[in-house]
């Protein structure tokens, strides 16, 4: 039989059990193959009776000396069976399941695998497996038992009794490993891993299997990640750029600062990057705070200086606002025309604005997804420039790149991204990080407090504010729907401003408010005609007003590690120092831990791996989002360094040839395949 054969080809399979199958994501040979056991009941190991521990599960070994059945009622059975070991005895324990009687007999040997509990003074297992083993054969029951996560009307020895047929039917089970990568991890073969991963004999062996399988799917992951490099670096001649000239020192000398070491070899990667035959794909991972802008900044000077646009896009029309601000201010008098489009861009602009772009007349084109639009047509695109990546998909960058022939990416993100992503989903870009902060920083404190102390931060709030600093105030996104949030938003803000700091200016911005009173709003707090902002998660990302100090967060709890993270972020960007308080009234595990990592960890990059063990791998942002594959035996987080191998042997195998064009269709299909071959 073949792996893509439907299971129903396999003996006592009909549309019943399809059906069932079905509901297990199972459809064909393969995917039966790839059903892993969830764990193992392990009969390798007796306990003796008397070492049993309560509550545990374990296999014991003993003499059937006696069975008995009591009917307490018309319908309802007891059946017990007592075993003995010499060290002790245990009840078998059946109810209603009088037919169980025929199995026992006295003087039997029996192999029991339960869960050992304590009742009426006697240790018991209820619905134990059993099986009569006499001593001279008890090796070959000694093994491990796989455990399926199962669905109603299906049974656990039906499922071992499929995958026993389809491991013993499956003809096309040829190792898919090139032979090198086998023999140089020392990997298992595919079929041995693959029965001895559903029937492992120990745990060792059972190990190795797991460990084979896992790598096989992170080398093929890596490989399609592999190809898709090769493609992009055969495939296109990218803008070759001159080495930077004139307009690019005057950027550099325009900045009010000097570049950190970091920032500067980021901007030389790029510059490396740009003179080079290949298009550039770069991502900048710089921790919030640690001045990407003035990378990509200088990015867009030696774009410019080559005679090509240039496009920087961002998530947000209040972050699209700051960047244009901030970029026009460096560039103060540089021949780089630059213009602002968003979706609020008046009409009779916008067309202004497209009639300059498609002429050649615009050098800079900052905005929102309003850039993505099909009339937005650049005259000689070259450089695409996302900010706040893990905000957009990868469709939407690739949308923007089309508009350009094969322009150079780059690629910024404030969110750290860990090891295991990095490695992953953005497998197929060179990396970049910006680790150390600007001179004269300090880190933010951090605080977690509840009710108690809420006046004592509100006295605490007027004293900063009265020695000239800012404070942002945000609120949680509390109820279902955004309507009622802004109700609770409203009222903070009511609160906030009429009782407890009447003589200071307070503003307030939320996501339901039009762009130009938001502008207006976000534009009175950067000039500091607002001392206090109150604000829904619309800041979460890339403001920047070094003058605020404190970050004042309600109910806390609410955000995700990375969220608060990003929160905190908005403060310690001045040489003053700065302040993270975070408020919360809930008494949850999960709202301790988050505030205690958040009070311990100023590292972001710590801060997500945490956040990911937090929300366990299945979730982790955005991997499916960016059309990457389920994992079956890996665990992106654990085997982080199964992940680095398999990597690198991947790299190096597609390097030599590899193309396993088949493999990667048949396992990702879809998405992540398309964009590897088409
Ligand atoms: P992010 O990386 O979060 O986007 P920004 O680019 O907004 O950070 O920069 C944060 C702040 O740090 C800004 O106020 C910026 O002017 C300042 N900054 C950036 N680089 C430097 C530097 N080398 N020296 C001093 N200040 C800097
Ligand atoms: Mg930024």
């Amino acid at each position: 039989m073949k792996l893509t054969d439907a299971v129903t080809r396999l003996k006592g399979v009909g549309p019943k059990m399809a059906e069932k199958l079905a509901r297990l994501g199972i459809a064909t040979m393969e995917d039966l193959l790839n059903f892993y056991p969830r764990r193992y009941q392990d009969w390798t190991k007796i306990t003796p009776m008397e070492e049993l521990t309560f509550d545990e599960e374990a296999a014991v070994y003993g003499e059937v000396v006696d069975v008995k059945e009591a009917r307490p009622r018309p319908r309802m059975s007891i059946l017990t069976a007592v075993l003995t070991d010499g060290t002790g005895a245990v009840n078998l324990v059946y109810f209603n399941q009088p037919w169980k009687r025929d199995e026992f007999a006295r003087g039997q040997h029996i192999l029991a695998y339960g869960r050992a509990e304590y009742q009426y003074r006697k240790i018991q297992m209820s619905n134990a497996d059993t099986e009569a083993v006499e001593p001279a054969e008890l090796a070959d029951f000694q093994k491990l038992v796989p455990v399926y996560p199962l669905t109603e009307g299906l049974k656990l020895s039906r499922m071992q009794e499929l995958i026993r047929q389809a491991l013993a039917q499956a003809e096309d089970l040829a190792e898919n490993l090139p032979a090198r990568v086998l023999r140089k991890e020392r990997l298992m073969g595919r079929r041995e891993a693959l029965a001895a991963i559903h029937f492992p004999k120990s745990w060792a062996e059972q190990k190795a299997a797991r460990r084979r399988l896992a790598f096989e799917e992170l080398f093929f992951m890596q490989a399609g990640i592999a190809l898709l490099r090769k493609k992009r670096q055969q495939g296109m001649a990218g803008i070759k750029c001159a080495p930077s000239g004139q307009l690019v020192a005057d950027a550099l000398q325009r900045l009010p600062f000097t570049l950190t070491e970091d920032q500067r070899r980021a901007f030389a990667d790029i510059e490396d990057d740009m003179e080079g035959l290949v298009p550039m794909q770069r991502l900048v991972q710089g921790d919030v705070g640690s001045g990407k802008t003035a990378v990509a900044a200088l990015a867009v000077a030696k774009m410019t200086e080559n005679g090509y646009q240039s496009a920087l896009m961002v998530p947000t029309e209040v972050l699209a606002q700051q960047h244009f601000r901030t970029l026009t201010g460096f560039y103060g008098g540089l021949p780089i025309r630059t213009a602002l489009l968003t979706g609020t861009t008046k009409a009779a602009e916008r067309r202004q604005i497209l009639e300059d772009l498609a002429a050649g007349a615009i050098d800079l084109l900052i905005g929102t997804h309003a850039l993505l639009e099909d009339d937005v047509v650049f005259a000689r695109l070259g450089l695409v420039i996302t900010d706040e990546q893990h905000r957009f998909g990868v469709k939407q960058r690739e949308a923007l790149e089309t508009k350009g022939e094969a322009p150079h990416t780059l690629i910024m993100t404030a969110t750290p991204i860990p090891r295991t992503m990095a490695l992953s989903v953005y497998g197929d870009l060179d990396v970049s990080a910006i680790r150390g902060m600007p001179p004269g920083r300090h880190p933010v404190k951090t605080y977690a407090v509840g009710r108690d102390l809420l006046q004592r931060v509100y006295r605490f709030m007027e004293r900063e504010m009265d020695a000239g600093h800012q404070v942002y105030v945000v609120c949680p996104l509390v109820a279902e729907s955004e309507k009622q949030d802004l109700a609770a938003a409203e009222k903070v803000y009511r609160e906030l401003s009429e009782k407890e700091f009447p003589r200071h200016r307070c503003g307030m911005v939320h996501g339901r408010m039009k762009e130009k009173d938001k502008e207006q709003v976000m534009e009175d707090f950067c000039t500091g005609r607002v001392q206090l902002l109150v604000a829904t998660s619309v800041i979460e990302v890339g403001v920047n007003v070094p003058n605020a100090t404190i970050m004042f967060v309600y109910g806390a709890d609410r955000f995700g590690l990375s969220q608060l993270h990003q929160l905190r972020g908005r403060v310690g960007r001045g040489s003053a120092q700065s302040y993270c308080i975070l408020y919360t009234d809930s008494t949850s595990d999960t709202a301790r831990v988050r505030m205690e990592l958040m009070t311990q960890i100023q590292d972001g990059f710590l801060l997500a791996e945490k956040d990911l063990l937090l929300r366990g791998s299945g979730e982790f942002f955005g991997y499916h989002q960016h059309g990457m594959p389920d994992l079956r035996a890996a665990d992106i987080l654990r085997d982080l360094p199964l992940l680095e191998e398999a990597r690198r042997a991947a790299r190096r195998e597609v390097a030599a040839g590899l193309d396993c064009r088949e493999e990667l269709a048949r396992r990702f299909g879809g998405k992540f395949f398309e964009r590897i071959y088409h």
